[in-house]
């Protein structure tokens, strides 16, 4: 092991070091830089953009202290040609000590347009020295320098110089634990030479590799981790196991209205066989929009409920959580004995209380509800089965404390986002999935076109002679109220209602109405006495009316992939031929035109899914970033979905390197942040 005494750090950049939980050069190896800085193409700022944070190569041209209204440095550099302005408010002497003319440095910090120029306040800098700048360096690394880090005179450039030192050493040593017939074959260096290259690019190509074979070693640590979680799951037993009752399920799945598809029919085989474990069981249960997945997850509900246990199913909006509630009187009818119950935001304080007593005595079987099931007071008598409807639109914190009402519930979280194997191993890596890929016969596809606004009287035209047919429609707007480029919904309904559909039968949906008013909607909607809904997204997710064949999309360039394809989904339910007319603005952006492309191009919610992380990037598409799940250091979602397979397929079939990776815990806590806790 190498000592960073060895290295030449001082005492007092030891201890700052060791406070970060660097205490030896291995560590130091795995202390990653924030940015590489393209040393032979820096960033044109002709391309760039005002508000984005950047890292610049710069030569400062001038630095001065200034005593307008507060006391500040002002320096001037060059970046390739462009002024960029340095300003400082704090710290005076010690950026007038570091921005000496003549000197190259990394400037990190937010790109603002002032007066015509750019201008960057109290960015970070780093100084790069001659000789960097002449070595055949492509990049150079930035690391994050603390104030500690400043203090004792811990540079980037300090760090990097150290780093050449060490990782020349003999002493180093960093376990590799692929085989070289593995690193041959996805074409990675070892993982000591990435670490090195990764500190000291030599190359785009090999920074690269470098970069691919740390995010591996990342992915890998994942992966043990998220074995480990399931393996610690395996030991838990739960409370209930519900019996077979083969007779009463006969009795329930003749009284459905429909044959079940032969996706259906796996997933609920699959999930019942996990039933009758005694470990609880995760699954994701993952269908396109439209392809059943609700009666899937009755199915199998039905084993609990006939069994004497609960279960609770939770929905992301109240809209959703009434339409399956009234579903499931209609399939729980011939059950007389069956009672399902619903907890929503709008209960008054009474009728809350009254369910909850009813809930906690076991006197109801099925509870459906929104968030206001994971809220405080919510007692379940025997919860053996804890079901998710969208669960995309639920964090994980969300899904545990529903899974916190029952002793180890089993658990089925449903997506009709579909996403890619690897992203789901990613995200959901502790979930297993299940997925309906069929739709129920008799689908017609959805005709999906694109026009630009200025056609819009032609698609209402097109609307008219649908809804003249019997048909339904949806008209949908991203926003509510007036805001500069996007249509908006109450304003323009009105007039919609008076000058554009003067004889037909308007309703509005959005989420500022009361429960009471969002519900008069929907329940008009569905029985036809209202024929064009004009509604924000609140209809996005499982709203459910075969009639409605037209939907229309204003300002679709605003809506991501996903959200388009669910919007979709809200038509296409019959057997009618269905349309979804994505209606533009003109201004569209090239990463805008894409989507509403893979739109017209196709209508499966995998291939769309891809499509959408590759024009957007795995954090918007997931939501991950949002709701505070994994997040990797190294390696990036938008590129790395092979690695993630990798990763997961090395893990499952190699035990030595699970042993390994899991033994190796102390250098690799590194990647801890990527872990996702639970
Ligand atoms: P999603 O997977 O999007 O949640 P739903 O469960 O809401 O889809 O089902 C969509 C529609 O298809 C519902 O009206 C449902 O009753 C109907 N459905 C489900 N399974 C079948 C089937 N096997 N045959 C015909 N219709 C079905
Ligand atoms: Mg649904």
């Amino acid at each position: 092991m190498a000592s960073l005494s060895g290295a030449g750090f001082t005492e007092d950049q030891i201890s700052v070091l060791s406070k970060k939980g660097i205490k030896t050069g291995e560590d130091l190896l795995f202390f990653f830089p924030v940015v590489h800085v393209d040393l032979h193409s820096p960033l044109n700022l002709r391309d760039a953009e005002p508000g984005s944070t950047v890292s610049l190569l710069a030569q400062v041209l001038k630095s001065e202290e200034r005593f307008a209204r507060r006391r500040r440095l002002e320096a001037v550099a060059d970046v390739n040609g462009f002024r960029v302005d340095l300003v400082f408010f704090h710290a005076i002497p010690w950026y007038r000590e570091l921005l000496k003319p003549g000197r190259y440095i990394v400037a990190t910090g937010k790109l603002e347009l002032f007066k015509g120029h750019f201008t960057m306040s109290h960015p970070s800098i780093e100084i790069v020295s001659q000789e960097e700048l002449q070595t055949n360096a492509a990049f150079l690394a930035v690391y994050h320098i603390t104030d500690q880090f400043r203090k004792v005179n811990l540079t980037s450039a300090k760090i990097r110089d150290k780093i050449r030192l060490i990782s020349d050493s003999e002493q180093i040593s960093v376990p590799e634990y692929l085989s070289p017939q593995i690193l041959q074959q996805y074409n990675l260096p070892d993982l000591k030479n990435a670490l090195r290259e990764y500190h000291l690019p030599k190359s785009r190509d090999t920074l690269e590799a470098a970069r691919r074979r740390i995010a591996l070693e990342e992915l890998l640590f994942f992966s043990a981790v998220l074995k480990e979680q399931k393996q610690k799951k395996n030991r838990v037993a739960k409370a209930h196991i519900p019996q077979s009752n083969t007779e009463r399920m006969r009795e329930f799945f003749s009284g459905l209205p429909f044959t079940l598809t032969n996706d259906q029919i796996n997933a609920i085989n699959t999930i019942s066989e996990a039933a009758k474990q005694n470990t609880p069981f995760s699954f994701l249960l993952q269908g396109d929009v439209g392809s059943g997945k609700t009666i899937v997850a009755l199915s199998v509900a039905m084993l609990y409920i006939f069994s004497g246990y609960q279960v609770a199913i939770m929905a992301p909006t109240e809209i959703l959580a009434k339409q399956h509630y009234s579903n499931f009187i209609n399939f729980l009818a011939p059950f007389a004995m069956l009672r399902p119950e619903i907890l929503t935001g709008s209960d008054t304080h009474k009728t809350r209380l009254q369910k909850l007593d009813l809930i906690k005595r076991g006197d109801i079987n099925l509870v459906v509800g929104t968030h206001s099931l994971i809220q405080d007071g919510v007692v379940f008598h025997s919860l053996s089965l804890a079901v998710i409807d969208e669960q995309h639109r639920f964090g994980v914190e969300q899904r545990e404390k529903l899974r916190k009402l029952g002793s180890h519930p089993d658990l089925i979280a449903m997506t009709a986002t579909p996403i890619p194997r690897s992203l789901a191993l990613a995200i959901y890596g502790d979930l297993e999935p299940v997925i309906i890929r069929e739709k129920p016969p008799g689908r017609i596809p959805i005709d999906t076109r694109l026009f630009p606004e200025s056609d819009l009287s032609r698609v209402y035209l097109g609307v008219k002679k649908y809804v003249n047919q019997g048909r339904q429609a949806y008209i949908i707007y991203p926003a509510i109220e007036e805001s500069e480029s996007v249509a908006s919904l109450v304003s323009d309904f009105s007039e919609l209602e008076s000058a554009v559909f003067p004889e037909y039968r308007l309703g509005l949906l959005h989420g500022k109405l009361s429960s009471a008013e969002k519900d008069n909607a929907m329940r008009k909607f569905k029985d036809g006495s209202i024929q064009i809904l004009v509604s924000t997204t609140v209809v996005e997710v499982g709203v459910d009316v075969p009639n409605a064949t037209v939907i229309v999309i204003r300002n679709a360039e605003r809506f991501g992939l996903a959200q388009l394809h669910q919007l979709r989904g809200r038509v296409g339910r019959g057997g009618e031929k269905s349309f979804c007319i994505l209606v533009h603005s003109n201004r569209l952006t090239p990463e805008g035109g894409a989507r509403l492309a893979a739109m017209t191009e196709s209508d499966d919610g995998f291939f769309l899914a891809q499509r959408d992380l590759e024009i957007r990037g795995a954090g918007e598409v997931t939501g991950v970033r949002q709701s505070g799940g994994s997040e990797f250091r190294v390696a990036d979602l938008r590129f790395d979905y092979q690695l993630i397979e990798i990763a997961s397929d090395l893990i499952d079939s190699d035990p030595a390197l699970f042993e390994s990776i899991r033994a190796s815990r102390p250098l690799r806590s590194v990647f801890r942040k990527s872990v996702i806790s639970n």
